[in-house]
């Protein structure tokens, strides 16, 4: 942060001094407990602080902060030159979305009318630095605190507004930089707002500090959620429990009142107070620790963290627990260290090497040094989300974190480099520079979702990440992008369970993949210079989707490639939806045409749904070289270009790199699937799996025949790449699933079975070495399971019997075919087995495999068993709920108790999982393989009476899902079954 900034013509100078106070007698909460440390402090000569009262050593807090800002006056929003926006301009609202009208109706807690009607704080309240006193007591799940906020105004005012949710507010005290009371008049808080009303007897000037000292109370939950406990069970077996936070996207303020929007940048000076037994980590490091037990009880010491950088609430973080660690340096000194359980702490070389090598990348590839003096990354046993970025203090969930290597799967540790990817990006993109509202977290999310695939594949080449992208990143957005229940990737929110809405497969893969387009456009050396620009211009600020297209734009133009960014990326971050080109040829002329890509119940006078152009980079390679790819603009609604004659066959889209669709002309598919047939490694593999996406999605939504998709797949008994195998599975899975109880199911397992066969044979059960093999072994031999082949059905259970029984080890990336395979074939004594298997694991990655496994149950009983083990968190963390859940629906007979079980439990799943947009994913997973009227009658009829508050979009995306199953069985079925009958003898 600069010593100075110069805004609004003032200019401001930080002159804060460290000036601690140990005021924290009061955190005992009562008056015989202070008396006694009173007491005790005046015999050991510390009378200062433990003799005062509450409310004076709230005083004595206040009055130190505000005369440490004496001078002090920072304006957080002056902005240095550069490619931004000079103030914040709210994004015009995307078509046919609108802004939620203020209700008049909020109530207090007194059930007067509240006098603030906007979810959103005033716009003239800005805060510079909290001072936060915390104690989370792990023994009776209280949590207490005491802090100061020092803010300032910027219009004359006599009330201000802040963030609080579920904590009770002690006291307040109100004082001017003089240390002068002022006095609130009225205090209300509202619940439905999160907010708290303080209304003061005189004004508040502009450009004057203040500081507002607040004692509070509150609860440590197991909602995953602000400050919440978890637990973990060591090498004594005695339960260990920790406190961890978790504030995005709104409940920093469940943990202290505060001003809790992004934009609302301060520092923050934290302590937290904790037993000796543990430490504390927060998103600075420890500047000093000091024994507290004299005032409040003994063993209890207190840890005083540096103050933080200039940052948002959401990235504020504490961990107090026992756990071990391990550190290394970056190149430049950075500390980097990794924090597990004790016994799970040699699982975690493979993170801190990750995590080390991948700060390095940053830090060159932004062009812009790490922040913070040091950065922590710890493995959580309870956690909601897969990870969460806090500044310098990244937790994970336990298996995105940790690997054994003689244990843990290809697939697995992929993973873990992958989220130890993301969550590091946001150090820099989201953390640094921060969107100005939750409607741009998109940029966010869609950044790290595309950099922490180049990331990996920059430290781990041969992992062939970029091919990967394809797959988990385009073609997953693509496929939710269709439904007319999607949404632009930039989204107007205001209410926080909205907010949570949109932490979805749009933001963060959309997004993505859209970058990953841009970055082709651009080039990847203008793409980092605009990034390194972009950050270094807005370091400590906020920033919306403009101010990075101005960068990107402006070192375009350095490099003489005058691209306006934002004129083309409007068009796919402010529409829902993406195009679908036709390709026709006429000998040399080739014509290219967009339309909006079709959603089977799109209704033409949708406003959601306009008819809409985009700007796209259209890319292709041809027959002459098909390594060199040829790029035009597509601006309008169409364009023609030349290719000379000896051009026998061209590909649109070259490696799917572009966020659209492409359709040819019945003679070019013709072409394209000779290709396939006849030579298939003339394309890349990333060409082949979008041929096949593409034709299997056109298809679906009935634009394409499906005798063109089905040819096609004959190539695949020569493909051996994974990428283009993992596509078609995934297609042909979707198939057999709409197909579960229909006649043609038996047409298509057959023709599966010939397909894979040949690879099967190929690859086998021996142990492959090579990362990409690996992958593609893992599905090829889930799908001969799935699709019941004997060989495979034999091995796997045999292999499941020999592990039941203790006597030989599974390779890793064997074992969740061969867990699920022994459970779905095997009993009840199966069953139990695994499951105590399970409970004695301490390998997180062993652990998902084996609560996955055991869903592939075929007996209802055990099924329904299970399912009702989730609404137990004894039996299931609630982390896990949603892993049993799609595991149990992703089989047969298990699909329909799942659904049953929703509808059985919706209130305590709601309850338990923290909300409708935590079981959305559940009623998907539930409701997905429906396609028949029926089922879809029975939907809608629950849905129009449950409760879905936000959910609606989610839910309807399900419903949206059943429909277009219904639409495909009734267009393709027939033609499905009477393709494979005539062609393939099955
Ligand atoms: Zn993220």
């Amino acid at each position: 942060m600069p010593s100075s900034a110069v805004g609004n013509n003032r200019v401001y100078q930080d002159q804060d001094h460290e000036n601690e106070v140990d005021d924290v007698a009061f955190l005992t909460g009562d008056r015989e407990h202070q008396q006694a440390a009173a007491n005790r402090a005046a015999t050991y000569e510390k009378p200062i602080i433990a003799s005062c009262t509450p409310k004076q050593a709230i005083i004595v807090l206040i009055v130190v902060i505000a005369s440490s800002f004496l001078i002090s006056i920072i304006i957080a929003f002056a902005r240095p030159i550069g490619c931004q926006y000079p103030e914040f301009i709210p994004p015009p609202l995307p078509k046919g979305y609108r802004l939620r009208k203020p209700s008049a109706n909020y109530l207090t807690t007194t059930g007067e009318a509240y006098p603030w009607k906007d979810i959103r704080l005033p716009k003239f309240i800005r805060p510079l630095k909290y001072r936060i006193q915390i104690r989370p007591n792990l023994t009776t799940r209280a949590l207490k605190g005491q802090m100061g906020i020092t803010f300032y105004v910027t219009e004359e005012t006599n009330f201000i507004i802040l963030h609080s949710r579920n904590l009770t507010i002690n006291e307040y005290l109100l004082r001017d930089v003089r240390g002068k009371e002022l006095t609130i008049r009225r205090s209300h808080e509202c619940i439905e707002l999160q907010q708290i009303y303080l209304e003061t007897r005189g004004s508040l000037f502009p450009y004057q500090n203040y500081t507002l000292g607040i004692r509070f109370d509150g609860n440590l939950t197991e909602s995953l959620e602000g400050v919440y406990m978890s637990k973990y069970t060591n090498s004594k077996n005695r339960t260990r429990f920790l406190a961890v936070t978790h504030f995005e996207p709104t409940y920093a303020r469940a943990a202290f009142p505060c001003f809790d929007e992004p934009h609302l940048k301060a520092k923050f000076k934290i302590s937290i107070i904790r037993h000796r037994d543990h430490f504390a980590l927060s998103n600075m490091p420890l500047e000093k620790t000091e024994d507290v037990g004299f005032f409040l009880e003994r063993g209890l010491l207190q840890d005083h963290f540096q103050e933080t950088v200039q940052m948002s609430t959401y990235l504020v973080a504490f961990v107090v627990c026992d756990f071990s660690k391990i550190t290394n340096k970056t190149s430049r000194g950075v500390s980097v260290s990794v924090y597990a359980p004790p016994d799970q702490i040699t699982q975690a070389s493979f993170a801190l090497d990750v995590a080390t090598k991948v700060m390095d990348f940053y830090e060159d590839f932004f062009g812009v040094p790490y922040p913070l003096p040091k950065l922590d990354l710890v493995a959580v046993p309870d956690f909601g989300a897969g990870a969460m970025e806090n500044w310098g203090l990244v937790t994970y969930r336990e298996a995105a974190i940790l690997v054994d290597p003689e244990q843990t799967s290809t697939k697995s540790q992929q993973y873990v480099a992958i989220v130890i990817a993301h969550e590091l990006a946001h150090q820099w993109f989201g953390n640094l520079v921060t969107m100005d509202w939750w409607n741009e977290l998109w940029l966010n999310e869609g950044f790290a979702s595309f950099l922490e695939y180049k990331a990996v594949n920059s430290i781990i080449g041969n992992w062939r990440m970029m091919d990967q992208f394809i797959l988990e990143k385009t073609q997953t957005a693509l496929a939710l992008d269709e439904l007319s229940t999607s949404h632009p990737v930039s989204v107007s929110v205001d209410d926080p369970s909205e907010i949570e809405s949109i932490f979805d497969a749009i933001s963060y893969n959309k997004g993505a993949s859209i970058l990953y387009m841009l970055e082709g456009v651009l080039g990847e050396e203008i793409f980092k210079q605009g990034l390194t620009n972009y950050l270094e211009t807005n370091k400590y600020l906020n920033t919306v989707s403009d101010n990075f297209w101005e960068c990107l734009s402006i070192a375009a133009r350095n490099s003489s490639n005058d691209v306006h960014v934002k004129t083309i990326m409007d068009t796919w971050t402010q529409q829902m939806g993406f195009p679908l080109i036709y390709i026709s040829r006429d000998e040399k002329i080739v014509h290219v045409k967009q339309e909006m890509f079709p959603s089977i119940f799109r209704n033409s006078n949708d406003p959601e749904r306009p008819n809409s152009t985009w700007k796209v980079p259209v890319s292709f390679v041809t027959s002459i070289d098909p390594t060199r790819e040829f790029h035009l603009w597509l601006n309008g609604s169409s364009v023609d270009f030349e290719v000379p004659d000896s051009v026998v066959w061209f590909k649109m889209n070259s490696k799917q790199s572009g966020f659209y669709r492409v359709m040819y002309e019945e003679s070019l598919w013709a072409q394209l699937t000779d290709i396939l047939l006849k030579n298939h490694t003339s394309l890349s593999a990333a060409d082949r799996a979008s041929l096949l996406d593409d034709a299997f999605t056109l298809n679906r939504v009935g634009i394409l025949n499906v005798s063109t998709p089905l040819l096609m797949l004959k190539y695949l008994e020569k493909e051996r790449d994974h990428v283009p195998w993992a596509t078609a599975l995934r297609h042909l899975n979707y198939l057999q699933q709409i197909l579960s109880l229909r006649k043609a199911k038996e047409n298509l397992v057959c023709f599966i079975q010939k397909l894979i066969t040949p690879v099967y044979n190929e690859l086998g059960w021996k142990l492959r070495t090579k990362h990409v093999e690996k992958l593609l072994q893992e599905e090829i031999l889930s799908a001969a399971v799935k699709i019941g082949m004997v060989p495979a059905i034999s091995q796997a259970t045999k292999l499941f019997q020999q592990w039941r029984g203790a006597k030989t080890p599974i390779s890793p990336d064997l074992r969740e075919i061969v867990y699920s395979t022994g459970i779905r074939y095997g009993d009840k004594s199966d069953w139990d087995t695994t499951w105590k298997k399970l409970q004695e694991s301490k390998i997180s990655s062993e652990k998902r495999l084996l609560l996955k496994a055991l869903g592939s149950a075929m007996d209802p009983w055990l099924i329904q068993r299970y399912l009702e083990f989730t609404l137990d968190q004894n039996k299931i963390r609630s982390q896990d709920i949603r892993t049993v859940v799609d595991s149990v629906a992703q089989n047969s007979p298990g699909n329909l108790l799942t659904w049953r079980f929703v509808k059985l439990n919706w209130n305590k799943l709601l309850n338990v999982e923290g909300g409708i947009h935590s079981i959305g994913p559940i009623v998907n997973a539930a409701t997905s393989r429906m396609a028949t009227n029926l089922e879809l009658s029975e939907v809608e009829a629950f849905f129009s009476k449950a409760d879905v508050g936000h959910g609606h979009r989610l839910l309807d995306q399900s419903l949206e899902t059943i429909r277009n199953n219904i639409f495909w069985l009734e267009k393709s079925e027939d033609l499905l079954g009477n393709w494979i009958k005539s062609n393939t003898m099955c």
